[in-house]
């Protein structure tokens, strides 16, 4: 019997106008791990997970979820099926507090449950953030930022999570803390993760598997380990 769960993407294409973002992007990502999607600025990356999460319309290709093709459905449709897309940059309500922002994420779809609860669990996660939840998120650091934007993306916990370029602007030591809790999160609630990155290193470190885009284009793909010891990659995609 084929095994039916898991994200699958299948031809996949994107067009801004005359702009072909995604160019027939084939890929797979195992239930409960960490794939990679790398590739310099420009390559496609944003537009792929934004296609997956319904942000922008594919204009070719099947998304499915868990056996179901999920290519014309809603944003909100797809998050109620259990994915969730954190955005790149600082995507936040900068004059709202941490607290109200993650209350936004959460009546975003309203379930009823205990907000309360789980906002707590955010503070336990990142002590970091407890002092500074009736803060403005315009007032926090890159690393908070990022922190608020992850806990708002898995205050649902979603069974996959995208996640755009978390890296992005974070001093290298942030970096590491944020990524070692990507890694818990795939871990310890087995969510599947699809994380676009341009500093292909440190995605690698967490990852099971990765692809290099390159023009819209799935130029390379395979075990983490093994894109991670070629030297050729990184010279050749991802311009470092
Ligand atoms: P970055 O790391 O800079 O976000 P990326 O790999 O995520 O790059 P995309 O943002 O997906 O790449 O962009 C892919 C191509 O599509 C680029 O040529 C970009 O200029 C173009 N593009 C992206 N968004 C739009 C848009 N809304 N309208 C027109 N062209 C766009």
């Amino acid at each position: 019997m084929p095994d039916i769960t898991g994200l699958e993407i299948h031809g996949l294409e994107v067009r801004y106008g005359p702009v072909e973002a995604v160019r027939g992007v084939t890929l797979r990502a195992e239930p409960g791990t960490i794939t990679a999607i790398l590739g310099a600025n420009g390559a496609g990356k944003s537009s792929l997970m934004k296609a997956i999460s319904g942000l922008v319309p594919a204009t070719a290709g099947r998304i499915t979820l868990d056996g179901d093709d999920i290519t014309r459905l809603p944003p909100h449709e797809r998050a109620r099926r259990g994915l969730s897309h954190a955005l790149e940059g600082r995507r936040l309500f900068h004059r709202m507090t941490v607290e109200e922002n993650l209350k936004v994420a959460w009546d975003f779809r309203n379930r009823g449950g205990n907000f309360r609860a789980v906002a707590d669990r955010v503070y336990e996660q990142f002590p970091m953030l407890a002092p500074r939840r009736q803060t403005p998120a315009g007032m926090l650091s890159g690393g908070q930022q990022q922190m608020v934007i992850l806990s708002a993306a898995l205050i649902h916990e979603p069974r996959y999570l995208l996640l755009d370029e978390p890296s992005l602007g974070l001093a290298p030591v942030i970096v590491q803390q944020i990524f070692g809790f990507i890694e818990s999160v795939c871990r310890e609630r087995g969510t599947t993760i699809l994380l676009c990155e341009q500093v292909a290193a440190i995605a690698l470190r967490v990852a099971h598997s990765g692809c290099v885009l390159r023009r819209g284009q799935v130029v390379r793909g395979g075990p983490a380990a093994e894109l991670a010891a070629d030297p050729a990659l990184s010279a050749a995609y991802l311009g470092g």
